[in-house]
Order: structure tokens, then C-alpha cells, then sequence
């Protein structure tokens, strides 16, 4: 569009992508979100020194925040969205589906505090000024109610900053449908059809699709009119979002409105063929719409990659990004993302790191085009839900396009096949232990002056030493290449067929990868810790937060996996785990406390050392 663009960063965001891609850019605070992405004024002042004339809030942060929407509109700024006021409005479940309910549209039944069970169960409590899926409970039976409403109500009020909760009946096996609309400042407002976000963890999107499988036509029409109805009653300018859940009997219910250019936005623009944001500016600039833009053409599916580890009830993971290499050249493929090698992906701010976007003439292709771009996509150095978004594109509920808001996919316990990572990275390190050697070159490698054999290199895959690896005779090495930057590639023969795995140097890590899978495998020592040395673990803080409960006792016996404490950070709660089989040796925190990254909460000790101790101290008396 021509138009030059200033971004804002905070301190931790220096380096980011989006600070060099604008034209201009301002700092506006430290990393923490209080005191930067979400402090009004420093925004603010951005713009003024910037000579900046309009302002697109994004999404998350200060995207729905009336207040910000109103502080641009005194300071003469264009507000990239609709009006403070619908915003404000629509900022509140509850005032939400008093209009959409003066607007004719469905809403799910509804019930209060002291009438719980009036609607009957099971029952969905959340939040009115919530978001992002936080907070949510389900209520099964009454016993169950008081418990989950109060502490709902602290949740909110410390999440959100208001306790303000909604109890609505849950509609069991619905799914998350939403209508995309568009306002003009002429009066027009048109819809852009659906997208359907059913498949979700902790009633968070995670895949997204236009048309939906369980949309039809007569279906479409109404929901679409449904939203329109709504938009025209709160007199919606700019792109919004009207959510509703579609039962399996084909009712479907309002849920909320989001005032705000959505993360799936590209489902639609891809199916459409429309630039969404394009189209939010010049309404902003105040441009028409034409009253009919649109055609939904083929097939459309996202899916949202994070930092997080799926097995551990999805909890954000932080660290570098070491390789990180989109997939390119597929027709039919975008990928947006904001990261790039070498970033750090940290604990302040939303763990997505890109969203990947696939079209196709139908379902079935554009679902085989995604699987081959998460396939292809290089992400190590944190965990990612990669492979379980690849799970989930395979799985026969989400394949027939049965995968309702309760689909729940359990996350696959991942068994390597160590022996194949481990070949390769030690063929590897051989290959560039000869090139890198001027001594004796003509001399076997590894080779000693004395008749013991040289150690076996040692090496651990996902947090295990892996074992056997002098003997995997079904890999023929055929040619290791060692690159600038800690680069390389080694070629080899798997029962027989060639494959080509990419390697990654960091340190005594290497991120192998394949079209089998990505892998990190970490060197470990020549020679083994001696032994007595003690096998200690401490379970630390992956992010700030704030310590809810205590699950053990000091001296308890703990198993790998089992539950240590749980902190609410990212506005969730979080079960921090052991990492091993031990004992508790000491536990460094109370409920209540506040933690900062990295904190050291509770400490492990593997159980041999506790028995010695248990018999040093008999010795002893
Ligand atoms: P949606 O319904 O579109 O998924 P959410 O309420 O989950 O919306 O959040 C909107 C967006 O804001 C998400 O992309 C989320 O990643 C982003 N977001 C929310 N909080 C933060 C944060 N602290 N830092 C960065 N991004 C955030
Ligand atoms: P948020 O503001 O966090 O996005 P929503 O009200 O949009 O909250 O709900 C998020 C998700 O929670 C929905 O997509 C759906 O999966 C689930 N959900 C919300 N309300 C209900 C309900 N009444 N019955 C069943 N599921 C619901
Ligand atoms: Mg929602």
C-alpha cells in the first residue's frame, strides 16, 4: 500500500523481526507487557514522535482495550478497529449477549449464581472480561459448583482484573464456529463467511478452516445473517469476529464478539482471495465496500505452531531457537511468523511462533498440503507442538471432519529410535574429529597407542542416554559434509535407503533432522560422572508466576512426571514435574510466593544417593 511503518519494541524485543522489517522503529519500556506493550501512554508517545497518523493494534495486547481505542481517538490518531465504545461493550460476555439477544440472534442458555442447577449440567463457568480460553470451568455436578465459582471468581479478578463470571450451560460434542464480518464507515457491513475453530486445547484455537465440514448451506445463511444482525445493531465498524457454537442437532448459540482482526484471519483471506488488513485500513481511510467482496474458493486450513511441550499439559517452552527454516516453494502454503534463527523465545510474551496456512480445490488436499509443510518445517532449540499438530491432521475424527470442541487428541509419549540420531551425529563428530586432525592422519580414527579400546561415545536423546549405538549395522554411512556455522549434512543408507539429515551444531548439541523426525542429541562427557558423585535434580521455574500449591512432602518418593508444584503463570496453572525417580530433598517455596524464571522450586535426589545417606547416618550411631 506504500504506507511506512514504525514499530514499538520492548528492550527484550531489540533484535525482533519486526523492529528491522519497519521503516522506523521506537522503544517503548522493558520487557514485562505492564510496561511496554500494554502502557498506553508510551504507545502513545511513539506515535507522536514518530509522526505517526494511524495505529493497528494487532491482536492481543492492547487489541481489544476501549480505553487505548478511546485514547487514540482523543489524540487524533486512526484506531485500526471499530469504535472504543462497541469495543467497551462488547469487552463484556454478559453485555455481549444482552445485545446479541436484542439482536434476535441465539444465545446459550444461561444461568445465575444462586439458581446454578436450574439449566442443568454440566455447566461452563468463565469469565465475562476473559479471553485466550482462560480461566474456563466445567461443572459436572452440584457438589462441584461452589469450589470451581470461587475460585473462578479470584482467577478472573487477578487474570482480567474483573471477577465478573458468566455460568452458562456447556454444550456438549459443539463446535466453534465463527462468522468473520466487515463494517465500513458508510454503513455497510458484509460477512465473510465462516471458519471453524473446533479443534483447540485448553479452549484455545489450535486449527482452523474455512468452509467448516459441518457448516451447510442453510446453516451458513443463517449464522451469517445471525451476525450480521448483531454488527448492525452495535453499528460494527472494521473487521470483527462473531463466535458461536453450532450443537449437533444444528442449533447453534452466540458466544462472543472479538472486536479485533483475529489470529486465524488468514483462513479467510486464503479462501477469499482478500488482504484483511488491506481492507481494515482503508476502511480506516474510509473507503466503501463493495456489498457483495467475496466468494469462499476451495479449501482453507491454519494451524498455530507454539513453543510449548504437548505432553506436559501444553506448558510454554523457552529457549533459542537454534534451526529454524519454514518450509518454502509449496504452492499453496503461506507461513507467517514473526521469529527468526537465533531468537529467543522467552516468558513474557505468547509462546506462538507461526502459524502455517494451507489451500487447496478441497478438504482431503488441503490437509495433505499442511501435513507436508509441518513436516518440512525446521523448528529446534524449544519444544514445539509440531508433531502433535501433525497427529492431529492424521487422526480419523479430524480427517472425517468430525472433530468437535471436546476432541482431545492425548499427546503421544514419543519412543525414538535413538540408535539412527545417535549414528548419525557420531559419524559426524568422526568425520570432523579426521578433517580437523594433523597429526598421524593416515592413523585409524579413534585410534590409540595402548590396547584398550577407545570409550564409546556417549550421547542423550530427550533427556535419556541413548545406548547401542556401536551397533546399528542397518546405517551405511555414504557422505558427511561439514559446513560454515556449525552446519552440516550427513547422507546414509536405513535398511537400505537413502535419507538425508541436516545437522546443527551448538555446543555438544546437535539438532539432527530428517524427513523421520527432528531430534537434539547432546554429547555427553567421555567418561561417566564417578560414582557417588550424587544424581541431584532440581525442578526450576520455566517462567515468572506465582507458586498456587505444594503436591509433596520433603522425604516423599517421587516417580518421573509426577506433579511438584503448581504455579499460574501465562495466566494458567501449571503443574511443574520431576524429572527423574528420587526423593524430595528440599522444597524452596510456599503457596502464595511469587517466582522468577529460572528459581529453583524443589529439589531431587536420585534414590541410591538417599539410601546412602540413610546408611552413612547408621554407620554413624
Ligand atoms: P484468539 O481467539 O484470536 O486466539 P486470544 O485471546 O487467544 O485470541 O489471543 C489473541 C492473541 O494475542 C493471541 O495470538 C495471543 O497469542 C496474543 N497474546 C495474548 N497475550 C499475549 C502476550 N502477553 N504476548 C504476546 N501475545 C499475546
Ligand atoms: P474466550 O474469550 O476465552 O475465547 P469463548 O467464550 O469464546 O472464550 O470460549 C472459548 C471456547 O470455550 C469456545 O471456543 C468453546 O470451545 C468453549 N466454550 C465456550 N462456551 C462454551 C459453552 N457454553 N459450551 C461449550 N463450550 C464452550
Ligand atoms: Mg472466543
Amino acid at each position: 500500500m506504500g504506507i511506512e511503518t514504525v514499530a514499538v519494541y520492548s528492550e527484550f524485543d531489540r533484535d525482533a523481526l519486526h523492529v528491522r522489517m519497519a521503516d522506523q522503529a521506537v522503544p517503548i519500556g522493558p520487557a514485562v507487557p505492564r510496561e511496554s506493550y500494554l502502557k498506553i501512554e508510551a504507545i502513545l508517545e511513539a506515535a507522536r514522535r514518530s509522526g505517526a497518523d494511524a495505529i493497528h493494534p494487532g491482536y492481543g495486547f492492547l487489541a481489544e482495550n476501549a480505553e487505548f481505542a478511546e485514547a487514540c481517538e482523543q489524540a487524533g490518531l486512526a484506531f485500526i478497529g471499530p469504535r472504543s465504545g462497541v469495543i467497551r461493550a462488547m469487552g463484556s460476555k454478559i453485555e455481549g449477549r444482552r445485545l446479541a439477544q436484542e439482536a434476535g440472534v441465539p444465545v446459550v442458555p444461561e444461568a445465575s449464581e444462586k439458581d446454578f442447577s436450574k439449566i442443568g449440567f454440566p455447566l461452563l463457568i468463565k469469565a465475562s472480561a476473559g479471553g485466550g480460553g482462560r480461566g474456563m470451568r466445567i461443572i459436572r455436578s452440584a457438589p462441584e459448583f461452589q469450589e470451581a465459582f470461587d475460585a473462578a471468581r479470584g482467577e478472573a479478578e487477578r487474570a482480567f482484573g474483573d471477577g465478573t463470571l458468566l455460568i452458562e450451560k456447556y454444550i456438549e460434542g459443539a463446535r466453534h464456529v465463527e462468522i468473520q464480518i466487515l463494517g465500513d464507515h458508510h454503513g455497510q457491513l458484509v460477512h465473510l463467511f465462516e471458519r471453524d475453530c473446533s479443534v483447540q486445547r485448553r479452549h484455545q484455537k489450535i486449527i482452523e478452516e474455512s468452509p467448516s465440514p459441518a457448516v451447510t448451506p442453510e446453516i451458513r445463511r443463517r449464522m451469517a445473517e445471525a451476525a450480521l444482525a448483531l454488527g448492525r445493531k452495535i453499528g460494527y465498524t472494521s473487521a470483527g469476529t462473531v463466535e458461536f457454537l453450532l450443537a449437533p442437532s444444528g442449533e447453534f448459540y452466540f458466544i462472543e464478539v472479538n472486536t479485533r482482526i483475529q489470529v486465524e484471519h488468514p483462513v479467510t483471506e486464503m479462501v477469499t482471495g482478500l488482504d484483511l488488513i488491506c481492507m481494515q485500513i482503508e476502511i480506516a481511510q474510509g473507503r466503501r465496500l463493495s456489498p457483495d467482496p467475496a466468494r469462499q474458493a476451495g479449501h482453507t486450513i491454519e494451524a498455530r505452531l507454539y513453543a510449548e511441550v504437548p505432553e506436559n499439559n501444553f506448558m510454554p517452552s523457552t529457549g533459542t531457537l537454534r534451526v529454524w527454516q519454514p518450509p518454502t516453494g509449496i504452492q499453496g502454503i503461506r507461513v507467517d511468523s514473526g521469529v527468526e534463527p537465533g531468537a529467543e523465545i522467552g516468558v513474557h510474551y505468547d509462546p506462538l511462533l507461526a502459524k502455517v496456512i494451507a489451500h487447496g480445490p478441497d478438504r482431503a488436499t488441503a490437509i495433505h498440503k499442511l501435513a507436508y509443510a509441518l513436516r518440512n518445517f525446521a523448528a529446534q532449540g524449544v519444544e514445539t507442538n509440531r508433531e502433535f499438530l501433525m497427529d492431529v491432521l492424521e487422526h480419523e475424527e479430524f480427517r472425517a471432519g468430525r472433530a468437535h470442541t471436546g476432541f482431545q487428541l492425548p499427546p503421544r509419549q514419543r519412543t525414538t529410535n535413538d540408535a539412527l540420531p545417535g549414528a548419525v551425529t557420531r559419524a559426524y563428530i568422526e568425520h570432523a574429529e579426521r578433517s580437523q586432525r594433523s597429526l598421524l592422519p593416515a592413523a585409524p580414527i579413534r585410534y590409540r597407542n595402548n590396547p584398550h579400546p577407545a570409550p564409546p561415545m556417549r550421547f542423550e536423546i530427550a533427556g535419556r542416554e541413548c545406548r547401542a549405538l556401536a551397533s546399528t549395522p542397518d546405517v551405511e554411512i555414504l557422505k558427511v559434509e561439514i559446513l560454515n556455522g556449525g552446519a552440516g549434512s550427513v547422507e546414509a543408507l536405513v535398511n537400505g535407503c537413502r535419507h538425508h539429515f541436516h545437522i546443527h551444531r551448538h555446543g555438544e548439541d546437535y539438532y539432527i533432522r530428517s524427513n523421520a523426525g527432528q531430534h537434539r542429541v547432546t554429547r555427553l562427557p567421555r567418561y561417566p560422572r564417578p560414582a557417588g558423585a550424587g544424581q541431584h535434580q532440581t525442578a526450576n521455574s520455566p517462567m515468572p508466576g506465582l507458586v498456587l500449591r505444594v503436591l509433596v512432602t520433603p522425604g516423599e518418593t517421587v516417580k518421573l512426571g509426577d506433579g511438584l508444584i503448581v504455579l499460574e503463570a501465562m495466566k494458567m496453572e501449571q503443574t511443574i514435574k520431576a524429572t527423574m525417580d528420587g526423593v524430595v530433598a528440599a522444597i524452596l517455596v510456599k503457596p502464595g510466593e511469587i517466582v522468577a524464571p529460572g528459581q529453583t522450586l524443589v529439589e531431587i535426589e536420585s534414590t541410591e544417593d538417599a539410601h546412602e545417606h540413610a546408611d552413612g547416618a547408621n554407620t554413624n550411631h
